[in-house]
């Protein structure tokens, strides 16, 4: 291949969406579907744009624009987070929706793929300024959402607390208590016990399947997480606390190392509620150094394309499991699959939070909630079969993890449109 084409693939890549539509396409050809599940699947149904007013702190008003997209509903009602961040943009909140879609095949789950997204930089404002913000947004899209329409859920930067203003806007919207239209809420809400460290104890299960398959002990191995936020902070506690080294973390701003072992809990204690903690430090390292540190795991845990054709050769670890959305491009995918590196995609390495949200509005249809150890035993439940399920498929297609996970996850969505009489 020459200099050229490299160029030209690693640029298409970068774009979330052609990404998603490419693997997506590749994923119906394996599984032998044509065009029409093609021009189905390659857009979401529903795509809301939303533009609307938030009185400020200093009394000014600033209009946010918005965005929430429904990929597909064949299967069940749309499920996804709503993030908040200046990066975000409507293709980018589309292909978040599709994989959501996928995300939800692989596990099994009753729902499509949706996803939210507010232009905004939240660790700007004002805890106030955010409640209104958060209220405004569902004031916004309240018309397409619902118990059993579409859930939305926490993303970058969103908490129990946006999602606790949500519900609240949403029940008096609608003169009802609706626990079941948003997951992610606080315990004392209607939320799960669980859901908060879901998305980290399913990245730990994802771990511990694939230290099996490469016959990895997790015991002493030395793992590397980027980022520091709700799965990045709660990962580096559990592998601690399995006995690995957590060699290095980072976060927005920089990236700590220490071969030895960083000391977890300090960092926990010390970080901000944006995930911020390694300004607090001198010896800092910067992010693209973290990702080619010498380490046995690689935790992506921040934003999307991380590892691309320009470092992945350069990646030391031998198992990489994608806590963050979109982390690793497909080319990028490619080459680490051909250096034996085994990678674990996005659409199933962080399951574990849309999974625990199922569980979260089982529980509030039911208006009967489960214990901890329920919420645990049932996680691993799911997640271990998901495992199973993908690795097969890559044996099965003599492809990489994260095409044999697409190839999982479009499956059912296929199947449904086909007996519902869509295609
Ligand atoms: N935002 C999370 C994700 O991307 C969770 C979504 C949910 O719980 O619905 O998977």
């Amino acid at each position: 291949m020459s200099t050229n084409e490299t160029h030209v693939e690693a640029a298409e890549s970068l774009n979330v969406l052609l990404a998603t539509q490419q693997v997506i396409k590749e994923a119906l050809n394996r599984l032998g579907y044509g065009d029409d599940l093609y021009n189905l699947l390659s857009q979401p149904l529903r795509t809301l744009t939303v533009r609307f007013p938030v009185t400020m702190d200093d009394g000014s008003v600033k209009v946010f624009t918005g965005y929430r997209a429904q990929h597909n509903d064949a299967v069940g009602p749309t499920k996804g987070g709503i993030r908040l961040h200046p990066d975000v943009n409507e293709e980018e909140i589309q292909a978040l929706s599709m994989w959501m879609s996928v995300k939800c095949g692989i596990a099994d789950l009753p729902y499509g793929g949706g996803k939210g997204g507010i232009v905004c930089d939240p660790r700007d404002m004002s805890f106030a300024e955010i409640e209104r913000l958060s209220r405004a947004y569902v004031r916004a899209i309240s018309q397409i959402v619902g118990p059993a329409k579409d859930i939305p859920a926490p993303d970058v930067f969103s908490n129990s607390q946006n999602m606790a203003w949500m519900f609240d806007e949403y029940s008096r919207i609608r003169e009802s208590d609706s626990p079941g239209f948003i997951t992610g809420k606080p315990v004392v809400l209607g939320g799960s016990v669980g859901r908060e460290r879901a998305t980290a104890r399913g990245v730990a299960i994802c771990i511990d399947e694939a230290c099996r398959v490469k016959g990895i002990q997790l015991s002493g191995a030395r793992v590397v997480v980027q980022g520091f936020g709700n799965a990045g902070s709660y990962l580096a506690k559990y592998m601690k606390d399995a006995g690995a080294l957590v060699v290095g973390i980072s976060d927005a701003y920089g990236a700590l190392y220490q071969p030895n072992g960083l000391d977890v809990d300090e960092l926990l204690e010390r970080r901000d509620s944006f995930g911020s903690v390694t300004k607090l430090y001198r010896d800092t390292i910067t992010n693209k150094e973290l990702l080619e540190l010498p380490c046995d795991i690689l935790v992506p845990a921040a934003i999307e394309n991380q590892i691309t054709t320009d470092n992945a050769s350069n990646i030391q670890a031998s198992i990489v499991v994608e806590a963050a959305n979109g982390p690793t491009t497909m080319a990028a995918t490619d080459i680490l699959d051909r250096r034996g590196v085994l990678v674990v995609p996005d659409v199933l390495g962080n399951s574990g939070g849309v999974i625990v949200s199922y569980f979260e509005w089982v529980q509030n249809n039911q208006g009967y909630y489960w214990s901890d150890s329920e919420v645990d035993t049932n996680l691993s439940r799911v997640l271990q079969r998901s495992f199973s399920a993908v690795y097969a498929a890559s044996q099965k297609y003599s492809v990489n993890m994260r095409l044999a996970a697409y190839i999982v996850g479009v499956q059912r969505m296929a199947e449904a449109a086909r007996w519902r009489g869509w295609v």
